[in-house]
């Protein structure tokens, strides 16, 4: 399964909203192959989340990893949605630090709604509808925007707390979870 080059901020399809997957296409060998690359490229990224407009390809279609933070993350389901509505939950904002695999070494604030309702359609193109929270919830949300050309950046409140992620590690971090679509290890971040 061939790794995707994964476009950096500043390429236009990042900022450009996604089509929906057909029909028709969603059973082709296309999308298939799309799905299995994308699971491939965010694992071979080190990132825990990846959709098709930052590979260039405009369709609503992301894959992420279902990450339990009291669970090794090998263990995390791989979890790709086609086609999703993400409502969110009200109530207060939570801020948590998330990163990007388009924006590579960048850290930053960002509110985000804790819990979403989502509706979407999966790779076999069968009815998904679930509520998911916190970590998940903000991983969705992140990939969600992509579908739509926003990036996370564009969420943050104060962009005083946007870091390099060896400075944020040396001075911002005090143990916090991971960011979102990173790890201290992966570089690509
Ligand atoms: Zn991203």
């Amino acid at each position: 399964m061939p790794i995707r080059d994964i476009l950096r901020l500043g390429h236009p399809a990042l900022r450009t909203p996604a089509s929906s997957v057909g029909d028709t296409d969603l059973q082709s060998d296309e999308i298939q192959i799309l799905v299995d690359d994308m699971l491939e490229t965010m694992r071979s990224a080190g990132g825990v989340g990846l959709a098709a407009p930052q590979i260039g390809v405009s369709l609503q279609l992301f894959v992420y990893l279902a990450v339990d933070v009291d669970r090794p993350r090998e263990d995390a389901e791989e979890k790709v949605l086609i086609n999703p509505a993400v409502e969110p939950e009200a109530g207060e904002p939570v801020y948590d630090w998330e990163g990007c695999l388009s924006i590579p070494d960048l850290r930053g604030l960002v509110p985000r709604p804790q819990a979403v309702r989502v509706h979407a359609l999966d790779r076999e193109g069968s009815k998904l509808e679930f509520r998911a929270t916190d970590y998940e919830a903000r991983i969705i949300q992140h990939e969600f925007d992509h579908l739509n050309g926003i990036v996370f950046v564009d969420r943050m409140r104060d962009l005083r707390s946007l870091a390099f992620s060896a400075e944020w590690e040396r001075y911002m971090t005090e143990g916090d979870e991971p960011p979102v679509e990173s790890e201290a290890a992966a570089e690509a971040g």
